[in-house]
């Protein structure tokens, strides 16, 4: 499954983290993870219940932050937040198809809380 090797690497870039910081455990763990990056929030969260054991992380939480899709149109030069499906969204200016991207296909970690 996809998200548990996401996860077992978000993992160990948190530990990695902690360790550096000289913080012992950690309290959570945030993700930002992109409307088009086609990971599944449940699946994230089943694999982290199951890898955290044992590690720094294993009392710490999960907050997922999803980030929409956003599209933009280089005729108008504008940027939108796009509801559009399969990457393609119409731009609110002229109407045209765009690839709609942006900040959809992300999955990182915007912070981290360590004791
Ligand atoms: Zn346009």
């Amino acid at each position: 499954m996809h998200e548990a090797g996401l996860m077992a690497r978000v993992l160990e870039i948190a530990a990695r983290h902690a360790e550096e910081a000289g913080a012992g455990r950690i309290r959570l763990i945030a993700l930002r993870v992109g409307a088009l990056s086609g990971v599944e929030k449940e699946s994230l969260r089943f694999a982290f219940e199951a890898l955290k054991p044992g590690t720094p992380a294993r009392e710490a939480e999960l907050l997922i932050e999803e980030v929409p899709l956003r599209g933009s149109c280089e005729a108008c030069n504008i940027e939108f937040a796009a509801d559009g499906l399969y990457g393609i969204a119409l731009c609110p200016s002229c109407g045209e198809p765009v690839a709609a991207v942006a900040a959809g296909e992300e999955l990182e970690i915007s912070y981290l809380e360590v004791i």
